[in-house]
């Protein structure tokens, strides 16, 4: 594939870059207040959406603009490189309604997700299913046209913020474990959902424990046929990342110039050690880069996403753990305390990049089925 823009795709990059640099909520990156960050991220998504910038892949009929992936990597791409907020990961959640749902549920619930009125969180892990998803304890028990939903549910990212949540529960105890799980699309705010924030030690409560107490869905709101989700959730992983991760590099990239303007400031530039450090990053940068515009000319030509996407990840986390860990060499005892402090909260926020979404150790397995090497 050839990686650079056609005419159409410059033409939409240089009016992206000056809507970015018009619309870029100012400060956003200077809040500190967890709920005024979740607001803001909530009328971020809005003026996204107003500009026609979310779902641009989707299908037409469903709000989207039946465009290439191609675009949204751009979009990820300019977004990153101006250090706008984050953008919202409306596609996994999309897939699996667009996959899975019926034609009431693609009508009810895509355009809200899209417009981001309606914020979405992922109810898959639990206390002791994590990497073992497929051990999960959550009951739907069927009580007339209605399923009645008990359990505890771990790690909900931004369960506190969200509307909806995508749940998966044990709907048949009686088969094995991977054919028992059926999804569900269920509202946040039914009686019986409890969710207590969990402060990470960055300080942040981006994630929550999220308790299901005689939950009563209604059977119309289950995802795809009883049994069935297994295999939604497989769908959901693998659509998690993918373009997205194009967005990712460009921050790595604005992170790691603030990285070696700080081993500047510090003088640390002509120490080899550093040196070395700085170079390896770059390489890791570059590495992943590549490994994304492989990803992604395989999307454009139809591909959907399998396990390939576990290479990316094992370099994300690696990449991202590595620089975070080069600003604490950097900086010292100086990340305790004064205008550095910041980084030390990055650098927590770093660590479980190796965890979510799917574990190291997990990625590492997959690769090596796809490889074919003895287990
Ligand atoms: C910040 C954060 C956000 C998250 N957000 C969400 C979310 O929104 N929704 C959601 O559903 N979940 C979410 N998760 C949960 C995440 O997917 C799980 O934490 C992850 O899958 C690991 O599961 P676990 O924590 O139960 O660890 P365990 O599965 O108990 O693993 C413990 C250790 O054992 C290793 N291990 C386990 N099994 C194997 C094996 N077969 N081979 C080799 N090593 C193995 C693991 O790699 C790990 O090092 C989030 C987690 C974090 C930390």
């Amino acid at each position: 594939m050839d990686y650079r823009d056609t005419p159409e795709e410059a033409e939409f990059r240089a009016s992206l870059r000056a809507w970015l640099a018009e619309n870029i909520p100012a400060g956003w990156d200077k809040i500190e207040d967890r709920d005024e960050a979740a607001r803001m991220q909530r009328a971020w998504h809005r003026t996204l959406y107003e500009a026609g910038y979310i779902g641009m892949s989707w299908p037409k009929e469903y709000g989207g603009r039946s465009l290439s992936p191609m675009y949204e990597a751009i979009l990820n791409e300019e977004a990153g490189n101006l250090n706008a907020p984050r953008l919202p990961s409306v596609g996994y959640i999309g897939r699996a309604v667009f996959t899975y749902g019926s034609e009431e549920q693609k009508k009810r619930f895509l355009p809200p997700l899209l417009s981001g009125e309606a914020q979405w969180c992922q109810g898959f892990s639990e206390p002791e299913a994590g990497s073992d998803l497929a051990s999960l304890r959550t009951l739907a028990r069927l009580d007339g046209d209605h399923y009645v939903v008990n359990g505890q549910k771990m790690w909900t990212s931004g369960g506190q913020y969200a509307d909806w949540c995508l749940l998966l529960a044990r709907t048949d105890p009686d088969v094995p474990k991977h054919k028992g799980i059926s999804a569900f699309l269920v509202s946040m705010r039914e009686p019986g959902v409890t969710v207590r924030p969990i402060v990470l030690a960055s300080g942040e409560a981006e994630t929550c424990e999220v308790f299901w107490d005689d939950v009563r869905i209604p059977v119309a709101q289950r995802l795809g046929a009883p049994g069935e989700g297994w295999r939604i959730a497989m769908t959901t992983v693998a659509y998690e990342r993918g373009p997205a991760d194009i967005g990712f590099i460009a921050s790595y990239r604005h992170t790691l110039r603030r990285v070696e303007r700080l081993a500047a400031e510090r003088g640390l530039l002509e120490r080899p050690e550093t040196r070395k450090k700085l170079a390896a990053a770059y390489v890791r940068g570059e590495v992943l880069r590549l490994n994304c515009m492989e990803q992604l000319s395989l999307r454009v030509s139809g591909r959907e996403p399998g396990p390939e996407g576990s290479v990316a990840k094992l370099l994300w986390a690696d990449a991202e753990q590595s620089l975070q860990h080069l600003a604490m060499d950097i900086l010292g005892a100086d990340c305790m305390t004064g205008a550095a402090g910041e980084w030390l909260g990055s650098y927590f926020t770093s660590r479980p990049v190796s965890v979510y979404g799917g574990s190291a150790q997990i990625q590492k397995n997959i690769i090596a089925r796809m490889l074919g090497l003895p287990r």
